[in-house]
This record gives C-alpha cells, structure tokens and sequence, in this order.
C-alpha cells in the first residue's frame, strides 16, 4: 500500500486549454505505450462506472498486467484515460478527494509493490500527433504530441518522414507522457534537446499550464517531475502532452554522437547518416542487450538499466582502480548568477569552484564487483538479464520483493567492493530498495 503526501510546491505559468489537439495521423496509443498492450487492455474488466467517458473498473487489477516488468498487486480502482478531458478529470477528482493517482503510461519505469496501490490507476492512453506551423523557424518541424502516444510510435513517424533529432532514441518504450519524467536518453541524444514545452496538469493549482521545458530541471535521467525512490516529485504534476522541434535535414540524422553506436555505423563522431539507418542500428543494437521491450524474452521483462550511472567527484574516482571506466560531467561553473538590484552592493562574489565530477560505469562497477549476467539468488524468480548487466528482470513468476531483493544485493556488492551506493533508476511505489 502507498500512502504518498501531497506535492510541495506548484508554479502558475501560461494557461491553456485542456481540450486535446487534433490528431493527424493514426494513433499508435492504442497498441500500447510500453508493447504490454495486448495483456494490458483485455485484461481490464469491464466499466463499472463513466468519469467524463473514461472506462473505470472498480475491480482489483493486477498492476502486473501494466508494467514491463510483470509485477505489481492490485489497484484498488482503474481509470482508462482515452482523451485529454478523461485524463484532466480523472486525475482532478482524485485530486479533490485528497488521494493521488498512480499515473502508468506504458508501465515500463516502475516497479510496483505486490500489495499494490490502494488508490485509483489512471493509465494514461490518450492519442494524437498535431504538427504546428504557426512562428517555427524554418527547417524545424514542431509536434505537439499527446501523454499517451508510444514514445518509439513517435519516433518511427519522425523517422518514416525524415525529420532528425529523436532517431538514436529508437526503441525505448513507454509513452511520450513519460518521456520527460526522467528526459530520456540512450546512443547520445536525450529528450532535453527536442524538447520545447510541455502541457501540465498542476496538483497545486488543478490548472492546465503549458511550461517551458528550460523550467522542468532535465537531467541525467531526471527532473522535477520525477519521484525518485518512490519521493515526492519537487513539482507534483501530470503531463498532458509534450512538444518537441524536430530537424527537417532531408532525412539526414544529427551527428552521431555515441562511439559504440558511430563504430556500428561504420563512420566517426560528428558524422551524419539516414535517419532510417540511424534507428535501424540502434535496434539492432538494443536487441541484442534486451533492450526492445519483448512478450516473449524475459531478457527484457525490465525496466530498462535498473540503475544510474553514478556521478562522482573526481577526487573519489581517483581512488577507484585506473581501468574503472568515467567520462566528465559539464560544470556549472559559467551559470550565471542573478542577484535582485536591492541586494546588490556593488560586488559580485565568484562563485567557489567547484570540485570536477564524473560519470562512472553501472555496469562495470556490478560486473567486477563479481555480478554477473544471468546471476540469480538462491530460490528467486528476478536475475540480471543474460544480455546486459544492468538490467534487472523477471524470469517468470518474480515478485516485487525478489526484484528489490536481487537490487540490494548488487547495491551492497558494490557498495563493499567500491564504497559507491548505486541509484536506482525506476520509480518504485510501495518498494523499498
Ligand atoms: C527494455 C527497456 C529499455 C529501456 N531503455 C531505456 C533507455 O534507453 N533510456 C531511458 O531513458 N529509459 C529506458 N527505459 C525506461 C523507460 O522505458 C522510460 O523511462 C520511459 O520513458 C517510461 O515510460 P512509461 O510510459 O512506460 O512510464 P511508466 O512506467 O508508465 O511511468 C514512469 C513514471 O512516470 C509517471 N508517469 C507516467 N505517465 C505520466 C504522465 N503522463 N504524467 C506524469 N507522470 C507520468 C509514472 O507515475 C511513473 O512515476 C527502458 C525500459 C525498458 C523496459
């Protein structure tokens, strides 16, 4: 059972509309967000109940049946949202009845507690790509796409018409709503950099807001939006849709900027290729880490990497064996520093430098930390994945607990062996790693 506190602190910004845009191609929504469509949907029992139109079921339903990873109890009540106004009412009602909602696109970045959420699942399945013509520079192409699209749905339209930008990001699943919860990333591009604005639903004000995304605090795997280890998000707020600006190259990608994925193409860093090659590499690339999302590979019954690349001080890496891969992380030592002109005493302080950061490997730090692929606790049904180290999955049967169970292990592996607490990536509700 989860009991999550009201959000902290919500922001007013432009207000729009809630009624959703006009769609323009055939929505891919419906064939679900995460690819656990089809056990997704039938499953769910009948109507019991109209909110706005959205089909509500007051049966228990498994959460398994929704997320990547097959785990999960029951929900004590199921919205599916179809529309932006079913998605804008459900999520107010619960709201005014001092409850909060757990919001699932495609289910594929959490990992639910086998008690299950006492409260009401709101499975955001709305639809529609609009594209917007009005002030876009020339060359850019703008989407406005709404919470429920199939993220790689979005991509591979993006690519069938040529447009650059989103192509590396081929293959992650899960809905376009969700996309800027942790600004996806994969193969050298993250969502940050397509990313324009998003539409929210503000639990502080029950206002929808279009917010720009320099606003969302987007990070490595990050933002505000996001409930890290189950936490209260620093802005307590649903996406309705996002907006993106695509490059319109003539169906050339943006520079390859991911060495293992310009060695697959056969070109160097900085280079540019189709688009289309571009995604068709990269899925290739991800199959064969387990990292296409497949009913039928329990390689991939995940959430993705289960854990962040930890970032450290330099000083700290240095202690760590030489061959322990790291890449430098961007200062911000040139943020600039806004100081109100009544404070102002005619000095400007700098600003104490900063210690240099960087980026180490999960991955490596699990793999010699002596884990590895196929590991399996005693009597549990979770085991890393046989392709790839740092995704953790269900091999049939799992249960939340085995997963957090094996999670701790490789955390307390590689916390003896390295000193570093590795982070877990997906949200977790009710689970404690
Ligand atoms: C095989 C596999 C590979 C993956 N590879 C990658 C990868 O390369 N890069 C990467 O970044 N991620 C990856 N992931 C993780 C995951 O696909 C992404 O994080 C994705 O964006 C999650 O989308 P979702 O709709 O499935 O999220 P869900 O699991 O449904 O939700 C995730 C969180 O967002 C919240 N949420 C969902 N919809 C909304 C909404 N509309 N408004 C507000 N909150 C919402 C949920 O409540 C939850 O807290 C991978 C996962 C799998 C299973």
């Amino acid at each position: 059972m989860t009991d999550r506190p009201r959000g902290r602190h919500a922001r007013p910004d432009t207000q729009v509309d809630a009624a959703s845009p006009r769609p323009v191609h055939p929505s891919t929504a419906s064939a679900g967000a995460s690819g656990v469509s089809g056990a997704t949907e039938s499953h769910t029992s009948a109507p019991v109940a109209a909110s706005g139109g959205a089909r509500v079921s007051q049966k228990p339903t498994p959460i398994a049946a929704y997320t990547t990873f097959r785990v999960g109890g029951p929900a004590a009540s199921t919205v599916v949202a179809t529309t932006r106004d079913q998605l804008v009412d459900a999520v107010r009602n619960t709201w005014r009845a001092h409850d909060e909602p757990l919001l699932i696109g495609g289910g594929s970045n959490s990992l639910v507690s086998d008690d299950g959420f006492d409260g009401t699942l709101i499975r955001v399945a709305t639809s529609g790509i609009e594209r917007v013509s009005a002030d876009v520079p020339e060359g850019i192409v703008r989407l406005r796409v709404e919470a429920g699209e199939s993220w790689d749905g979005l991509v591979a339209h993006a690519v069938e018409q040529g447009w650059a930008g989103i192509e590396a990001l081929s293959g992650i699943p899960g809905s376009c709503g969700a996309a800027p919860i942790q600004n996806i990333g994969a193969y050298g591009q993250e969502l940050e950099s397509v990313l324009v604005a998003v539409d929210l639903l503000d639990r502080g004000t029950l206002e929808v807001t279009r917010v720009p995304a320099a606003e969302l605090g987007l990070g490595y795997r990050t933002s505000t939006l996001k409930r890290h280890s189950g936490d209260e998000p620093e802005r307590d707020a649903v996406v309705l849709g996002i907006e993106i600006d695509l490059r319109d190259n003539g169906g050339q990608s943006e520079p390859i900027a991911y060495a293992q994925l310009a060695f697959s193409l056969g070109v160097e860093l900085g280079e540019r290729l189709s688009v289309a090659q571009v995604r068709k590499t990269v899925l290739a690339l991800r199959t064969s880490k387990g990292m296409v999302w497949d009913a039928s590979d329990p390689d991939t019954w995940s959430a993705g990497s289960f854990f962040t690349n930890p970032v450290v001080a330099e000083s700290f890496a240095r202690t760590l064996p030489e061959r322990a891969p790291r890449w430098p992380v961007d200062s911000d030592d040139d943020a600039v520093t806004v100081i109100p002109l009544d404070e102002f005493t005619g000095q400007i302080q700098r600003p104490a430098p900063r210690e240099a950061q960087v980026k180490l490997s999960a991955a490596w730090l699990i793999e010699n930390a002596g884990v590895h692929r196929g590991f399996q606790l005693p009597g549990s049904h979770a085991a890393i994945s046989s392709k790839h180290t740092l995704a953790l999955t269900n091999r049939g049967g799992a249960s939340a607990d085995e997963i957090a169970e094996l999670a701790r292990y490789v955390q307390s592996r590689v916390q003896s062996e390295f000193g570093v607490i590795l982070q877990p990536e997906p949200v977790l509700v009710g689970v404690e790693i």
